[in-house]
Order: C-alpha cells, then structure tokens, then sequence
C-alpha cells in the first residue's frame, strides 16, 4: 500500500487507472486557507455556530453514539462532524483541530473486527457516506496512519454485505458521496476491489441521469424530488463518469441545472426545494442543506469538466444564498432562504405553501427548521474555500473560484504558494502573488467570469490573453515575486424571472433591497445564540423604475468594513428609482410577501431613492422587484 508519511510529497492525488483522469484534481484539506474578509468570514463560524455547537446542541455531547455513547446515533453528528474537519483545518484552528480529533478516535476506536464502522444501533449505509468522507478529509490533513487501513476495512464489510443488505432509502439517493470516496480510496492505495465496491453501488443507487433528463422521478427511486438528494444527485453523473469515460454521464449535470433552473429557478439562481422542488414562486426557498451540497457537487461537476460556467454558479451560490442564509455574527441561520421574504417569523405549521412547513423555517435559530441543516451548515463555507483553488492534470494549478486566499502545494517537487489579494467580489481587481521554492515552470489557469467585461490580465505588467468565461491560461516559469493582475469589471444587470419580475445583478452579486431589519427576540441566549423574528421597519413593497429597460443605478463605494455582510455599511451598493407598489402586502396570515405583481397597477405618486445592497448582506430582503417603464 503506498503512504504518505513524508508531509511534503503529499500533494494533490489524480485518478488512478482505470479510473478516467479528470482535468482538475482537488487539493487534500489544509492546501487553501482564507485571507481577508473570507478569513474573517471562517472566523465568526468558528466564534459563532460552528466552535459551540457541542454546547449548543445537546446531540452532540459525548452521548452521541458515533462517540461511543447510547445517544443520537444518525446523521447529526457525522454531519456536524465533515463540516468541523473542514473548518478546523482550513483555518489551522487548534481548539477545533483537538476537537474533531476526539471524534476521530472514538469513530476509529469503535470499528468492529468485521469492518463496520459507528452505532450498532443503526445500520443505516447514509450516515456512514458522511463519516467515510469526514475520515478521508481527516486523512488529508493529517496523514494521519490509522485512516486508510480503517477506510480499507470498512469497504471490505461493504463487499461483503452490500449483496445482503443493499442501499435503502438516503443512502440509494446519495450514494455518490460513498462512490467518490471510494474513487478516493482507491486513488490512494490501488485496492482493485474497491471498484468493485463502487460499481455495486452505483448499480444499487437512484438512476440519477433519468432523472435529470426529464426531471421526472423514476419508479421506485428514493425521493428523487426532494431537493437535497437533487443536489447531492447532480454529484452522481461528474462522480460516475470517472469509472466509465461516458461523456454523457460528463454532461449530465449541465443538463440537470438547465432543466432545474428551467422548471424550478428562483431569482437568485438555483431552485426552489420546500423541501421538494416546488416550482418558480418568488414565496419558494432553498433550504440550507441543499445550498452546502450544492456547493460540493459543483466542486465535483468542475473537476471532471473544468467548465469555468459551473464555477460561476459556484460563486453566485455561496456570495449569495449561503451568506444571506447565516446571520450576520453567524450564530442564527434560516432553514429555507426565499427571494423575497420582508418577513421571518414563527408559523403555525401549514400555513405556508411549503410541503414541509416545520413553523420555523424562516426564524432566524440556531436550529431552525428540521435539525438536519444545523448540522450541516457547517461544511459550507470551509469546503467553498478548499475548492476554491485545484490543481491540473499537467501538473499545474488552477484559480477556480475567486476570493482572497492563499493556495500552498506541491508542483514536480517544488513548493509553490500562490495569494490572491483581493476583497473580490466587493471589488473588480485581483492580485496574484506567487512564492516558489525555486524557479519553476508550470501552467497557472485564472477563471474568467462569463459576466465580465473587457477583462484584463498582466503577468508583471504584461498583458495576456483573457476572455469572458474561459480560463486563462498563463504557462510560464515562475519565480517568487512574481504578480499577476486580473481586472474583471462586472456590469450592472436586470434579469427577467419566469414570473416577469426582475432581478438585479452585478458579477456575482445579486442585489436586495436594503430593509430595516426589527428584531424581537423569542429565546435569549448568554452567548449571542439567540432565536429571533425579525420584521421590516422599513417600507419593502417597491417597484423598480426602467427606462428602455435599463436600471438607472447609481453604484456607491464604501471603504472595506470588518464584516462586509451587514447591509448598513455594505461596501457595495445601488441606488435606484423606485415608487410603491400600494397594493403588494404581506400574505399568509402575515408571515410572507404575497405574490410578487410584476407589473403593479397601483403605484404611489411619489417617486423615491432606494438603496440595494448584496442579497448575502441581509437576512429579510425583496430580490425579486416588480417594475415599471417610463
Ligand atoms: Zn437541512
């Protein structure tokens, strides 16, 4: 079995045959750290949810089975448990980094001589995809010896019991998570049974590539219309393709996000899942679990297909839906996150036209909604950055997803560390710095969104080549010191919705108007982990002016504050002409916006300024804008 005892050789891992190559290849965990505001971002999750939930949440105390103890023994704690990995070793966190390894222990102290591994309590195959992958990210950050001989065992008690006992129910419908970390597995050890694991459950799994085809739910598949096994689905096709070269199951995704988007798209990209798809109403949402998936198969689709289009969805869903659907100090979030919800309180389960109405899901709670989400916000920012950045199949490394960060890996032997200073997407520049060993030649690939206009790229003030949508390619030898710029300056944007509503975007952003946010608080809590509604002070039925269908925006700067997620002194914002939609109230007894009237016919005589600020910026917002011409 190969190893990786020395630290430094333990870069990137591509496929290994018969296993396709995939053009980019993922770092291992700890590769990618935040700097700047992203940084700063990890920060408060650390401070904020993430670095109390042990406290908070009583599941997860030394009781819970995967511990060792009689307690909770399904997906909270191994949910919990990826996204605490993710964090602690993306922000280097020695408090987190001692706590996930105290779970680590137990899970491998507890593998039973068979190759099970976790409670006994519940044999159920899903939760064990979650804990295998926590264990693989564990591995990578760690090296850590015991891993892969535990992983190894744990696939033979699949072979030997996948036959008896096949995938039911989640599992059937989520098993790619077990497939690429098998593909991993095998990646790194070369054991040819582990295809053999993997291509039983594929066989055994939810015929996904259906699926996404007509968006009609096979027979006898698990739930295909539930929108957190349609995010974690659209994994299944990227990951399977690396076993069978299919350029169909390459292009599956791309199909599923045009046909989803089609039938299901919200305003702010993505699509409706309450918890089901649920159809394009601007009074639908996304619930957090599906966000954080999504994010994660977006990884997954970009590594098999390097489609810098997939990136920028990538960029839309994390700028947008995962930051409006934290609080701002990180210590509340919201289960379902709408286009337009001025209003986020407590519900009378059934009131609302979601298929699960749990009478919490839009409170701002440290556990709202079914506790499935807090539990799996978790992974959401930390795996974001992680895959911000990954290396190529020639030996390269690629600028996937931008924000500040600060990339350190392995190219033919040589350490080579590339920052990009930048508070993107709060500003339009970008600076790579790059640090290496020694002077060293390798392709460098920058995403070039597909929004951006006239970009611009130098590499020490020379210009390169660089085209919207596309990666730009600069192969080169480098050497330490050496700068590349990149301009990508991002035009104001009004899109039409299915519902003839439009919404405002600018490069990744998607804008919101600014709200007065009123807060009353339902349960207080010592340390800030307080549950709160929150209603408008502020006028938010508005209708945005166009004229030949333009905005007349007025875009304004700030200076970059500490948290640029809070709308008050959001560095980016618009000002835009507007008058009242009189008639566009408050329905559903109160606790929503009513349909969004995409052509008012009562509008205020009085025409006023109203600012928008980034849809991540604000937990109420309005994104969804009726409008008139003049
Ligand atoms: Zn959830």
């Amino acid at each position: 079995m190969d190893t990786f005892a020395d630290e430094k050789s333990y870069g990137p891992v591509p496929n290994r045959a018969p296993l396709h190559g995939t053009p980019f290849i993922p770092l291992p965990l700890g590769s990618v750290r935040a700097e700047g505001w992203l940084d700063g971002q990890l920060r408060r999750q650390a401070a904020g949810l993430t670095g109390s939930a042990e406290q908070l949440f009583a599941e997860l105390g030394p009781a819970n089975a995967w511990r060792g103890g009689t307690g909770d023994d399904w997906e909270k704690g191994p949910y919990y448990l990826r996204g605490l990995i993710s964090l602690a070793f993306v922000l280097d966190d020695d408090k987190l980094k001692r706590q996930a390894k105290s779970w680590v222990d137990a899970i491998l102290a507890l593998q039973l001589a068979d190759g099970q591994i976790g409670p006994v309590t519940n044999q159920d195959w899903w939760p064990r995809m979650l804990i295998t992958w926590s264990l693989r990210d564990y591995f990578e950050a760690t090296q850590d010896s015991r891993v892969i001989p535990a992983l190894v065992r744990y696939a033979r008690y699949m072979a030997d019991t996948l036959e008896r006992k096949p995938l039911y129910d989640w599992a059937r419908a989520r098993a790619a998570d077990q497939i690429e970390t098998m593909f991993w597995l095998y990646n790194h050890t070369g054991e040819i049974f582990l295809l053999e694991v993997a291509d039983r459950l594929q066989h055994q799994a939810n015929r996904w590539n259906e699926f996404f085809r007509t968006l009609e739910a096979p027979e006898g598949d698990f739930r295909s219309l539930h929108a957190v096994n349609v995010s974690q689905g659209l994994k299944f096709p990227a990951v399977v393709y690396q076993r069978t070269g299919q350029n169909e199951d390459r292009d599956t995704f791309n199909i599923g996000w045009r046909n989803l988007r089609g039938a299901h798209g919200l305003a702010f990209g993505m699509w409706s899942g309450t918890e089901h798809l649920a159809g394009h109403s601007d009074n639908q949402g996304v619930e957090l679990c599906s966000i954080v998936e999504q994010l994660l198969s977006n990884a997954t689709a970009i590594k098999v297909s390097a489609d810098p289009l997939i990136a920028d969805e990538q960029e839309r869903i994390a700028y947008n839906l995962l930051a409006s659907a934290v609080s701002r100090e990180f210590k509340q979030h919201q289960y379902y996150t709408l286009p337009n919800s001025p209003i986020a309180r407590r519900n009378t389960p059934g009131t609302l036209p979601f298929a699960d109405d749990h009478g919490d899901d839009l409170l701002l709670s440290p556990h709202a909604g079914f506790h499935c989400c807090c539990f799996n916000l978790h992974m959401g920012w930390p795996k974001f950055v992680q895959h911000t950045w990954m290396a190529t199949d020639d030996n390269g490394l690629a600028a996937v997803a931008h924000g500040p960060s600060r990339v350190k890996t392995i190219i033919k032997g040589v350490e080579v560390e590339v920052e990009s200073r930048t508070e993107y997407p709060f500003a339009d520049t970008l600076l790579f710095v790059v640090t290496a060993e020694k002077p060293i030649r390798f392709p460098l690939l920058l995403r070039v969104p597909h929004w951006s206009k006239a970009p611009l790229i130098s590499v020490n003030g020379d210009q390169v080549i660089a085209t919207a949508g596309s990666f730009a390619r600069i192969d080169r030898l480098w050497t330490t010191g050496d700068v590349i710029t990149m301009e990508v300056p991002a035009e104001l944007s009004t899109v039409k919705n299915s519902n003839g509503a439009i919404s405002v975007w600018r490069g990744p952003f998607v804008f919101s108007l600014a709200i007065d946010e009123q807060v009353e608080l339902v349960t207080r809590d010592d340390g800030g982990f307080h549950e709160f509604e929150l209603t408008s002070a502020s006028a938010w039925n508005y209708a945005l002016r166009l004229t030949k269908s333009d905005l007349n925006a007025s875009l304004l700067r700030s200076t970059m504050p500490a948290n640029p997620w809070i709308a008050e002194s959001a560095p980016m914002r618009l000002q835009v002409k507007a008058r009242k939609a009189i008639a566009w109230a408050l329905s559903h007894e109160g606790c929503l916006a009513g349909e969004t009237p995409s052509h008012p016919q009562t509008l205020a005589e009085v025409e006023e300024d109203v600012t928008l600020v980034p849809m991540g910026s604000q937990s109420l917002r309005i994104t969804s804008f009726p409008w008139f011409a003049l």
